[in-house]
């Protein structure tokens, strides 16, 4: 028997260097059918990202546009650039019982959370993992070997850095990240533990 249930709408959060991106693609790679919720930027593309796939790139007019017309679930300034999370990315798939992944900062998953408690779907779905890196010192190793990012750029991550790793204790769950496919095959466990939540379960009178 198929029990009528939402789906789980996982936020993974984690300062940039945590290796939060190569856990989602193996995460991704190993359950093809979880959703991975694409967020809104205006910052410009980096290395081999592309628009609609990693981020919906967009102008800072586009931006304010959509959030004029309601269309967030949460959005926040990060590293001087606006990120926003579409509903239309999020809603409708775990009311229909799929699972999406949302790769957002800390500010974002506290406005979530906060809107789940008013929310009966949201707070039946929603499920909060914080990925570590084993120690500031790797941080720093792993964002200056992307390779990608200017020393201006990098500086302002440690440092902001510092204060999102702070910010653990408000997750439901935390991970270590020494290696990213022991860490993404522990979500998968996770997740598929969090199949069997009660609160997730949309007819409580099913049996
Ligand atoms: P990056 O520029 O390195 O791709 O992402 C920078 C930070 O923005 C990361 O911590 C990432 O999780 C966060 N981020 C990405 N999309 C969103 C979003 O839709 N909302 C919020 N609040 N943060 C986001």
């Amino acid at each position: 028997m198929r029990v009528p249930y939402y789906g789980v709408a996982l936020i993974l959060s984690g300062a940039s260097g945590t290796g939060k991106s190569t856990v989602c693609e193996k995460l991704r790679a190993e359950r093809p059918n979880i959703r991975f919720s694409v967020s809104c930027t205006t910052r410009k593309p980096r290395g081999e990202e592309v628009d609609g796939v990693h981020y919906y790139f967009l102008t800072e007019a586009a931006f304010k546009a959509k959030l004029e017309a309601g269309e967030f679930l949460e959005y926040a300034e990060v590293h001087d650039h606006f990120y926003g999370t579409l509903k239309s990315e999020v809603l409708q798939y775990v009311e229909q019982g799929e699972d999406v992944l949302l790769d957002i900062d800390v500010q974002g998953a506290q406005k979530i959370r906060e809107t789940a408690q008013t929310s009966l779907i949201l707070d039946s779905c929603v499920v909060s993992a914080f990925i570590a890196p084993p120690s500031f010192e790797e941080l720093e190793r792993r964002l200056r070997g992307r390779g990608t990012d200017s020393e201006a750029t990098i500086q302002r991550r440690l440092s902001n850095a510092q204060t999102e790793l702070q910010q653990w204790k408000a997750y439901d769950y935390l991970f270590v990240n020494e290696d990213s496919q022991v860490c993404s095959t522990q979500l998968l466990e996770l997740l598929d533990t969090l199949h069997h939540g009660s609160k997730r379960i949309k007819e409580p009178a099913f049996l």
